[in-house]
């Protein structure tokens, strides 16, 4: 009966378990991998026997019901959310009680699910062991907790991942164990306040950093001759853009990028200053600036990339723009930034654009759709994001469609926006740096695969975004000193000088910003050139960094399509 139970509990997570297969076979056979899980998987079905096995009752019940307990919130997890729960989604469960929660409480019948299979896991383990206790019993029994702890200890030193597909039982466990470390050695120092020294100069012009989403630098006119329109190719006399290139990103995920270029921090130290340090907004109130978040992705005051309330006390002014639908709410940040830029009131001002994050279906209207064939339009026409997309098979033919409608996207998300921001803004004093939090993989070269950016193995072109300097016009000498570092800069420079440049435009000193946060974009300073692809590197994991060779950056391939004569080409004004 004990045995019959505990292969019915492991039977329930043979989908798990084929997913975790078909990742590590599809499209390229690991055997190293698939042998390492083969043997995790055998070691924790041998441990579960052991502690099913064990002849104490005092000690099998209480076992018994946490590894139950585990499985139902893993599994309840796992098949609510359709994908894996790693050690990041086991915390950021444990310490949500917003959306995921919600999420999950909607899952009724899923939950069910859940609670039968750790009914089982319970009696599975909890029942009295038949007859007299073997050898082999007594073997299992020894190895059941120093198996358990091997699998947390791997996975402390994977930073909390390669459980996926294993007993729940034991990657719960393992997760609780991990999760207790992490609680027990936590920094609880409260943040530090600002503490370099700026010139008493009073400020008297905007800064502004706009964070776009999901930009392939090399997709825009910019930075490709057969790049897309982006409206900063060649501006109104009077407004002058310095274009640094392609750069790379910090991440190739949303969360990492934006964190950091809130916070600041090295590549050596940004895992510090996240925790610790004050953030752009502190700075930016010690200078004098008044501080204003216009967010165009989220709405209601909600938050993400890791901003919480203690952040959120710093910022003066926040807005959202629930009542614009999303293809129109790029244009509604461009007229909001513009009443910013013109109201004679120095602030700090953080952009956070709806871009061109998937679906990009139906984020350009119709007079944008220049770029043909491309994907079906009417099925997103009012998602800004989304965890994954379903019009790509990875077939070729699918990523040509997909390609045109991003070009379409851009064109109305980059050079509409630039088209409106221009017109409207004064911009003769302001500064304003603009990036995107990561850059997007198409498949240029065929490659297999559905995802644009955050892929466990990420190809150069998902840290790859555009990083361009508008204004510092109205006194010539800043202007030409920006001239001067986006030539030397140009294609050489990362998202990690973003910080320290806009302090420097603060007013702090640049001898004390670089010790804390690195070189700025004006120094000759060479930049690796990489970008994180392990970014969130817990527990005993490091971050581990990808280089990037210009000269094997994608670029936009033209064969994708025809082009629509008559078609508009930059943002008209459609309200
Ligand atoms: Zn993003």
């Amino acid at each position: 009966m004990k045995y019959l139970l505990i292969g019915l509990a492991l039977l329930l997570g043979g989908g798990e378990v084929w997913r975790r297969v078909t990742m590590l076979a599809v499209p390229d056979i690991q055997p190293v991998a698939l042998t390492a899980f083969a043997g995790l998987f055998l070691f924790c079905a041998i441990s579960l026997t052991g502690f099913a096995l064990l002849r104490q009752s005092w000690l099998r019940w209480p076992i018994a019901a946490l590894m139950a307990a585990g499985s139902m919130l893993v599994d309840g997890y796992q098949w609510a959310v359709g994908d894996f729960m790693d050690y990041d989604g086991f915390v950021t469960m444990t310490q949500s009680t917003g959306d995921l929660g919600n999420a999950i409480a909607q899952q009724g019948p899923v939950l069910i699910w859940a609670a039968a299979k750790a009914i089982i896991f319970f009696f599975a383990i909890g029942l009295k062991p038949a007859g007299a206790a073997s050898v082999a019993t007594r073997a299992a029994s020894w190895t059941a907790l120093p198996i358990l702890l091997l699998l947390t200890t791997v996975l402390f030193f994977r930073g909390g991942e390669g459980a996926s597909g294993l007993p729940t039982s034991h990657s719960s466990m393992s997760y609780l164990s991990l999760f207790g470390y992490e609680y027990v050695t936590a920094d609880r120092a409260p943040r530090e306040e600002v503490a370099i020294a700026r010139a008493p100069d009073k400020l008297t012009s905007d800064i502004v950093l706009i964070i776009d989403e999901s930009i392939a630098g090399a997709y825009l006119d910019i930075n490709s001759i057969d790049g897309v329109y982006s409206g900063l190719l060649d501006p109104k006399p009077g407004v002058s853009i310095h274009n640094f290139g392609l750069a790379t990103s910090i991440n190739h995920c949303s969360v990492g990028s934006n964190v950091t270029l809130r916070f600041g921090g090295t590549r050596d130290n940004y895992r510090d200053t996240i925790r610790s340090k004050p953030s752009i907004w502190a700075y930016a109130k010690q200078a004098g600036l008044g501080t204003i978040y216009i967010d165009g992705q989220r709405t209601g005051g909600r938050f993400q990339n890791q901003m919480n309330a203690q952040e959120r006390k710093l910022i003066d002014q926040w807005d959202q723009f629930a009542d614009v639908p999303v293809q129109q709410r790029d244009h509604a940040v461009a007229d909001r930034l513009s009443d910013y830029l013109n109201d004679d009131i120095p602030q700090f001002i953080l952009v956070n654009k709806v871009g061109a994050h998937f679906p990009v279906n139906d984020k350009f209207p119709a007079s944008h759709a220049t770029y043909r064939p491309m994907l079906k339009r009417g099925q997103y026409p009012d998602v800004t994001d989304m965890a994954s997309d379903d019009d790509i098979d990875g077939g070729d033919s699918s990523w040509e469609l997909y390609r045109n409608s991003y070009r379409n996207t851009l064109t109305w998300q980059v050079g509409g926006f630039f088209d409106r921001l221009i017109a409207d803004a004064d911009l003769t004093d302001a500064t304003l740096i603009y990036t995107a939090d990561h850059g997007q993989t198409f498949h240029e070269r065929g490659e297999q695969g559905q995802a644009t950016h955050c892929t466990p193995n990420p190809a150069i072109e998902e840290g790859v975004v555009p990083l361009v300097v508008l204004g510092g016009s109205a006194d010539g000498a800043e202007s030409a000193r920006w001239a001067a570092a986006a030539q030397t800069g140009q294609n050489q420079r990362s998202h990690y000088r973003i910080f320290p440049t806009l302090l420097g435009l603060m007013g702090y000193a640049a001898g004390d910003v670089r010790p804390v946060y690195g070189v700025d974009l004006f120094s000759d300073e060479p930049d690796p050139f990489t970008f994180n692809v392990r970014f969130h590197a817990r527990l005993g994991s490091s971050p581990s960094w990808l280089h990037v060779p210009v000269e094997k950056i994608a670029r936009p391939p033209t064969s994708d399509y025809r082009k629509i004569p008559g078609g508009k080409s930059s943002g008209d004004r459609t309200k």
